[in-house]
C-alpha cells in the first residue's frame, strides 16, 4: 500500500527548507560548562534586561480572561497602539511578535519567483520568510563600514516585490538614512522599515508616514522597549487598505489574551519605558568606550540596544565560547563577514561590568597565547 511520504509531498518552495538560527537555551548550555543558572548573564537576544513594566506584570496577575478568545479585530489594542503613535487605529495590525507581521506580508504579497531585497548582514527573518514563499532573494551587501549601498539598493528595488530594511539594523546597529527611504519608495516595491530598536536611537520614526503611504510598512515591537519578548507582541503600521488584508489573512486569535493585557498596561507606562530605553542607550555608549579601551575590541557605533564588536584577537566563536565559560551569553554569527565579531546586548550596569571584566581576562589569555606561539601581534584590527 502506498504510504504518505512527507518529503515527496512537500511544496516546491519548501524542498530546501531554510534554517533560521534561533537562540539556544542559555541555562542548558551553561550547565554543560558547570555554570549555575543564577550566574547566567543573557546578552544574546537583544532583550530588555529590566523586564516588563511593573504595570504589565500587574495586568498579567489581574482580571484578563485566559479562558476566553480574544477580539479578532484587535479593536482595543489597535486603538491603544495607534494612540501612542498618533495614527489611526485602522492603520495598525498586531501580531505574535513583529515576526508574524513579516510572515503575513510575505504570505500575502510574495509569490514564487518574486524578488525580495535585503542588505546583509541583517535580521535573518526576511530571508527565511522570502524562501518559504519561493522568492528570489536579492542581497545588496552593506559596505565595509556597514553603511547601505544606496545606488545598488535602488537599482535592486526596481522590479522587486519588497525591500526589508531594519532601522536601526540588527546586528550592525546603524539606521537607514532618511533620504534613502524616499528614493526607495519611488521604486514601486513595498518598502518595509523595521523599527524594532528605534526607541534606543535618535532616528525619527516613519510610522506616521506609513499610515498613509501604501508603499511603506513600518514594523515595531514590544519585545525590546517593552520587555515582552516572551509574550510575543509586535505590530505593523501601514495604509488602511493593506491593514485590512493582513487582518483577513491572519489567524483570528493570533495575539494571546495575556499579551494583549500586558501590552495595554505597557502603553499606560510609556514615559517610564522611554526613560529606561534612554538609560540603556547611555549604558551602551559607556560600554562601547570601556570595551574599546581594552585595545582589541572594536564596537561599531550603535543606535540600538546592542553592540556589534569587531575582535582583533581570537574568532567570534572562540570569544563567544570563552564568555559562555564565564556564564555570559552573547551572539556569534556564522556569516563569513562576521566571523571576527560578536554581538553583545546591553544589560544592567552590573551585567555590563561583568562583560568588561570577562573580556579583559579573555583578551589577556588570547594575547599571551599569540605571544607564546611567536606569531606576532595576532590579526590586523578586525574592524
Ligand atoms: N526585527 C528585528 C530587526 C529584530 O532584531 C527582531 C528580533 N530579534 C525582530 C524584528 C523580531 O521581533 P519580535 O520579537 O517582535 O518578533
Amino acid at each position: 500500500m502506498p504510504r504518505f511520504d512527507a518529503r515527496e509531498a512537500l511544496r516546491l518552495s519548501m524542498r530546501e527548507l531554510p534554517v533560521y538560527e534561533a537562540l539556544e537555551d542559555p541555562v542548558a548550555i551553561a550547565a554543560q560548562y558547570g555554570v549555575p543558572a543564577e550566574r547566567v548573564v543573557k546578552l544574546d537576544g537583544n532583550e530588555n534586561p529590566y523586564g516588563p513594566s511593573p504595570r504589565a506584570i500587574e495586568a498579567l496577575r489581574g482580571d484578563y480572561a485566559p479562558h476566553r478568545y480574544v477580539d479578532p479585530t484587535q479593536a482595543r489594542l489597535r486603538e491603544a497602539i495607534a494612540g501612542r503613535l498618533g495614527v489611526g487605529a485602522e492603520s495598525v495590525v498586531a501580531g505574535a511578535g513583529s515576526d508574524e507581521i513579516i510572515d503575513l506580508l510575505s504570505r500575502l504579497f510574495v509569490s514564487e519567483g518574486d524578488r525580495v531585497v535585503v542588505a546583509t548582514p541583517t535580521f535573518g527573518m526576511y530571508a527565511f520568510d522570502a524562501s518559504l514563499s519561493g522568492a528570489d532573494l536579492v542581497d545588496v551587501p552593506r559596505a565595509a563600514d556597514w553603511s547601505l549601498d544606496a545606488e545598488s539598493l535602488i537599482e535592486a528595488a526596481h522590479g522587486a516585490k519588497a525591500v526589508f530594511l531594519p532601522s536601526p539594523n540588527n546586528p550592525t546597529g546603524n539606521a537607514v538614512p532618511a533620504g534613502l527611504v524616499d528614493r526607495l519608495l519611488a521604486s514601486g516595491a513595498l518598502v518595509v522599515i523595521d523599527e524594532a530598536y528605534i526607541e534606543f536611537s535618535h532616528a525619527e520614526s516613519l510610522a506616521g508616514r506609513a499610515a498613509s503611504d501604501a508603499s511603506l510598512v513600518v514594523l515595531r515591537t514590544f519585545s525590546k522597549w517593552g520587555g515582552l519578548a516572551g509574550l510575543r507582541l509586535g505590530y505593523g503600521v501601514m495604509a488602511p487598505g493593506t491593514a485590512d488584508l493582513l487582518l483577513r489573512a491572519k489567524q483570528p486569535y493570533n495575539v494571546s489574551a495575556a499579551a494583549e493585557a500586558a501590552a495595554l498596561a505597557t502603553l499606560q507606562d510609556t514615559e517610564a519605558l522611554d526613560e529606561r530605553a534612554c538609560r540603556i542607550a547611555g549604558d551602551r555608549d559607556r560600554l562601547a568606550e570601556r570595551l574599546e579601551a581594552l585595545g582589541w575590541v572594536y564596537p561599531w557605533p550603535s543606535e540600538a540596544n546592542f553592540l556589534l564588536c569587531g575582535l582583533a584577537l581570537g574568532t567570534g566563536l572562540e570569544v563567544r565560547d570563552e564568555l559562555r565559560r564565564r556564564g555570559i551569553f552573547v551572539r556569534y554569527f556564522t556569516a563569513p563577514r562576521l566571523a571576527d565579531h560578536v554581538r553583545i546586548s546591553i544589560g544592567t550596569p552590573e551585567q555590563n561590568d561583568r562583560v568588561v571584566e570577562a573580556m579583559r581576562g579573555i583578551g589577556e589569555a588570547l594575547a599571551s597565547a599569540v605571544a607564546g606561539s611567536g606569531s606576532g601581534s595576532g590579526k590586523e584590527a578586525a574592524k
